[in-house]
């Protein structure tokens, strides 16, 4: 079978810390990975990703994101395997149902990038897998709450999918007269920029719904001139595009840093949208920022920038029926 050249880009995603280490021109000992770590959530980096990583430098910032590291295999108190007890929200497998007015459909567990400190990186896949036909489950679940008016893809990552799938699963959802809006949460649009295909574009020429596209950009070095290309496209096609960040320490735990994002977001059309807290999942410890400083560096980021680009301070709890505002 033919494939893309971005389904090819997917399968060559998954890499080992000596092919890493070769790569960014470091001795092993200097970068610092760990073998045990990548067995637990294995290392996964598009080349578009890759070619962003500064060679030879073991604190990149865009390298912290991917690098299985030793204290991934610690036990750290207060950290759990599913921090937000998404379990209790899954009503049928594949979808969760925790906030009133919107749904997020499990569509895959793959990624094209493994970020360490994910929140799902210990998510039951396997039980939430839906193949072709099993989403007719969460379906029908959509179709019998009304309170229900926007459907969220999420996963993994939902452009892993191809445009078949996609393509069938949008038709079901427009289908159902009370969703008005289609989210996709996704970091392909930034990291795998050939995925966005003509062809995935025209799977939105005639949907009566809308259309929202939240990526996820940790720092501004993940963005260039390619990215603002795609953002165009996705805006010609009539998408709304926000963007969401996690806090992570020795990533972009400063305001400047943080200032720079937005920015660069806002030049391709982006939106800042969240400024997530860590979600407190086994293996990320070493990212967690204290909720006292995350204050601080959000006072100055908003005395750094116009208001439409500070995003929202938000922490997920548990049980909490939205997003927490944590400032
Ligand atoms: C984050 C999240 C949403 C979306 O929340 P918004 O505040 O609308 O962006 C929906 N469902 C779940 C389970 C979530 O974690
Ligand atoms: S689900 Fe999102 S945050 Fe988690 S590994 Fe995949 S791309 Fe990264």
């Amino acid at each position: 079978m033919q494939r893309y050249p971005w389904q090819q880009q997917l399968i060559d995603s998954k890499i080992t810390i000596d092919q890493l280490a070769n790569l960014l021109q470091l001795p092993i000992e200097q970068l610092g990975g760990n073998t045990e770590a990548s067995k637990l959530f294995p290392l996964r980096a598009t080349k578009h990703y890759l070619d962003k990583i500064k060679k030879q430098d073991a604190q990149d910032p865009l390298l912290l994101q991917i690098l299985p590291h030793i204290a991934e295999t610690l036990t750290v108190p207060g950290y759990d395997n599913d921090p937000l007890q998404e379990k209790e929200f899954n009503p049928v497998p594949g979808l969760l149902h925790k906030y009133h007015s919107r749904v997020l459909l499990v569509t895959t567990g793959s990624c094209a990038i493994h970020c360490r400190y994910c929140f799902r990186r210990n998510f039951p896949y396997e039980d939430n897998q839906p193949s072709q036909n099993a989403w007719a489950l969460p379906l029908e679940y959509i179709a019998t709450h009304p309170e229900i008016d926007e459907v969220i893809l999420s996963g993994g990552d939902p452009l892993t999918l191809n445009d078949k799938l996609l393509g069938s699963l949008i038709e079901k959802i427009s289908a159902i007269p009370h969703i008005k809006r289609l989210r996709f949460h996704s970091r392909i649009p930034i990291i795998l920029p050939e995925r966005i295909t003509s062809e995935f574009i025209q799977l939105f020429d005639n949907t009566r719904l809308q259309v929202i596209m939240v990526v996820h950009t940790n720092h501004a070095n993940e963005i260039d001139a390619q990215t603002k290309q795609i953002a165009t496209q996705l805006r010609l096609a009539n998408m709304h595009l926000l963007n969401q960040t996690v806090l992570l320490k020795n990533i972009n735990d400063n305001a400047t840093t943080l200032a720079n994002l937005s920015h660069v977001l806002f030049d391709c059309g982006i939106q800042p949208y969240y400024l997530h807290l860590l979600d407190k999942v086994n293996g990320s410890a070493h990212f967690d920022i204290p909720v006292e400083t995350a204050k601080h560096l959000y006072d100055e980021l908003q005395s750094l920038v116009s208001g439409y680009l500070v995003p929202k301070l938000v922490c997920e709890e548990p049980h909490a029926r939205s997003k927490k505002m944590a400032y």
